[in-house]
């Protein structure tokens, strides 16, 4: 295995470290090692996924009056979902050849630019005109990264719950309010960091608490108002004194957990059976470093947000089950091998610097193409003239390396 390695970031000019099992993952997966720093590798993923800047404008085929991610000026036709999802237009009436005087990046960008793109980002909802990067979801409103979801409105990053108001990353849960980092909630106010909590408020790192409230740092309690244990009765008692109708006193109440919060022990990080990790925000994961805001995952690197990923390193918004993903953005549910990609899922394997596509397999730099293999710039190859020229491609990229300016 090689050393580790300092480099210069080409971005920010700043020494960056490679680790010995990054260069064991870039073997593997047969990429050079980066050559920009880990922080602005994100930073460039994060462009490329805008969540909640959202434009009104008309569908380029129906022209109906739709919600986009992107503006009325943008470069390329945006279709709705049901017009882009249709077949009154082909993805393959944009193809390429690829042209060895050219660098592979202009090519990309010229077909980026011309095939139609998605409105919103999201599958298979219903009711969700107002929510971008969405799945499998019902009824949501202005949250984006729901993902099997029901009644979820004003909140971000939630997976299998329902009835999810003003929340962020709440999930497994149910009638939820103004939670932060939490699982298998139900019927809570003003949680954070709390994990398998019932009819309580205002907890803050709290876990397998019943009717609690204002507390911190309880484990395994019933009954505790303003951490103390309290016998039922006169919890009932107490609880009945607070009107939580009461615009007034929720301000109060909310100033009472803010200060409580800043007094209460903090867990060096907010995770959850957990074992070798780094970061924060991490549940139920193995030999994950420098990640937040993930689920179910197991040996991965620098990544933010996602569930069930294994193996993939320089990831934001993944969604598995999926494994073996490189420099992806909402990439991940039931994919394979995916490096270089935006936007691909639901089952594509062996994909490289493609942009939403689905259901694909064996395509290089392809945009928008569904049920397709053995693809190069949206021109349909045979499998043997594929594998050919795949590795052409590789050299040309290699022998004419894009520089930052
Ligand atoms: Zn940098
Ligand atoms: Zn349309």
């Amino acid at each position: 295995m090689p050393d580790s390695e300092k480099k210069i970031c080409q971005n920010c000019h700043k020494d960056f470290i490679i680790e010995p099992e990054d260069f064991k993952f870039y073997q593997k997966i047969s990429v050079p090692p980066p050559t920009w720093c880990p922080e602005c590798r994100m930073v460039r993923r994060m462009n490329f996924r805008n969540e909640r800047t959202l434009y009104n404008r008309k569908c380029d085929l129906c022209k109906k009056e739709i919600i986009s991610m992107y503006d009325k000026n943008h470069i390329a036709p945006v279709y709705c979902y049901d017009c882009w999802h249709s077949d009154k237009w082909n993805p393959m009436d944009y193809g390429n050849e690829y042209d060895l005087k050219i660098t592979f990046f202009e090519q990309i960008k010229n077909l980026v630019q011309k095939v139609p793109c998605l409105a919103l980002e999201g599958y298979k909802n219903t009711n969700a005109t107002y929510s971008n990067f969405t799945w499998l979801s019902k009824n949501v409103y202005l949250s984006p990264s729901t993902l099997s979801s029901e009644n979820v409105a004003y909140s971000k990053a939630i997976y299998y719950a329902r009835d999810i108001f003003e929340s962020y990353r709440f999930n497994y849960s149910e009638l939820a309010y103004e939670g932060i980092n939490g699982q298998k909630n139900s019927r809570v106010k003003f949680l954070q960091n709390s994990y398998e909590c019932l009819d309580s408020y205002f907890l803050y790192d709290c876990v397998n608490c019943q009717n609690c409230f204002m507390s911190s740092n309880l484990r395994h309690q019933k009954y505790v108002f303003r951490n103390k244990k309290l016998a039922k009765e006169e919890y009932e008692q107490k609880m009945r004194e607070i009107d939580f109708g009461s615009y007034e006193q929720i301000v109060d109440l909310i100033k009472e957990y803010e200060s409580a919060k800043l007094s209460s022990v903090r867990k060096f990080i907010d995770s959850k059976n957990v074992t070798n990790v780094t970061g924060d925000s991490i549940t139920n994961s193995k030999n994950s470093i420098q990640c937040f805001n993930i689920e179910k995952c197991e040996d991965v690197k620098y990544f933010f947000q996602g569930l069930e990923i294994k193996d993939g390193m320089d990831l934001t918004g993944a969604g598995g089950p999926a494994e073996i993903l490189y420099e992806g953005v909402n990439v991940g549910y039931q994919d394979t091998n995916i490096l270089f990609c935006l936007n691909s899922y639901i089952g594509c394997i062996e994909l490289k610097y493609d942009n939403q596509c689905s259901n694909s397999q064996y395509i290089f730099g392809c945009v928008g193409l569904r049920n397709k293999q053995y693809c190069i710039l949206n021109k349909q190859y045979a499998k043997e003239e594929y594998e050919t020229l795949v590795p052409k491609i590789i050299k040309h990229m290699n022998d004419m390396p894009y520089i930052d300016q």
